[in-house]
């Protein structure tokens, strides 16, 4: 089993008009095996906090700290994060241009992996991820993220997080522009990882939605820049009858 633990962390955002404090005091301790849902209202620091992991570097740590089995995550490059097991879908995925999906997932593999992934074996590998994924094989040979639609960025998405093989996922709104079909397919794709490699899941959400398909184990209610309140499953359908607006009443009154 593997922890990544994140404790007391204060994160402000470069902005032109300054340094901006984004995240006030954020605690979470996720383990392989689990899923966590962060829900809260838009803006709430959500992003900020999956940039953070990520290594983003117009995001500030001003104090606290990120460990993966108790290594300094916030020491690591960005690739280092990727080589210990930390996997990222962004809420806006960039475009590579003249990358292929191939090219990518072969470089990021290898990467990751310290080798080359045997040839026949990756092939076959992409190929039997692709199909569960419903992608038709000519998205193999396309640029990444180039000219994508939002579904389609989205399950380049997990076709990556299916074959590297992380430990950790935050998916920072996987669900937002996708259809029923497209959600049910890609939150197929993560639960195949949680099955297949005990894949440790924060799901970052602003909607219940994506909850029907993809379970966690523990909620967390983020509301401006810090954890509020912390349940089981049974906190998700309470937000979903309530929405935000008891978290947000209390956040204006202190
Ligand atoms: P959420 O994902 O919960 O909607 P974000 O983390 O995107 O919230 O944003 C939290 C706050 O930080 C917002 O007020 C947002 O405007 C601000 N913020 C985040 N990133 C930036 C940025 N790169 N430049 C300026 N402001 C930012
Ligand atoms: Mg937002
Ligand atoms: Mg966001």
């Amino acid at each position: 089993m593997s922890v990544l633990e994140i404790r007391d962390l204060h994160v402000s955002v470069e902005t032109d008009q300054g340094t901006k404090p984004i995240l006030k005091g954020v605690d979470l301790t996720i383990r392989t095996g689990e899923t966590h849902a962060i829900m809260g209202p838009n803006g709430s620091g959500k992003s900020t906090l999956a940039y953070t992991i990520a290594g983003h570097p117009k995001y500030i740590v001003d104090s606290g700290s990120i460990t993966l089995d108790g290594e300094d995550v916030l020491e690591m490059t960005v690739d280092a994060r990727a080589r210990a097991g930390l996997f990222l879908a962004m809420q806006y995925p960039v475009e590579i241009p003249g990358v292929t999906v191939t090219n990518f997932l072969r470089t990021a593999k290898t990467a990751i992996d310290g080798e080359a992934p045997a040839v026949r074996g990756w092939m076959k590998d992409v190929k039997s991820a692709m199909e569960k994924l419903r992608m038709d094989s000519s998205f193999a040979a396309r640029n990444v993220n180039e000219g994508f639609s939002g579904g389609e960025k989205k399950r380049n998405e997990i076709l990556q997080l299916e074959l590297l093989k992380p430990l950790f996922a935050v998916l920072d709104e996987t669900d937002s522009g996708l259809d029923v079909d497209a959600l049910r397919i890609v939150s197929e794709g993560v639960n195949r990882a949680k099955e297949n490699t005990g894949l440790g899941v924060l799901l970052i959400t602003h909607y219940t939605r994506i909850l029907r398909y993809i379970k966690p184990d523990f909620v967390h209610v983020f509301v401006n820049g810090r954890v509020a309140e912390e349940g089981g499953p049974e906190l998700a359908d309470r937000l979903e009858e309530e929405g935000y607006d008891r978290f947000l009443t209390e956040t204006a009154v202190s």
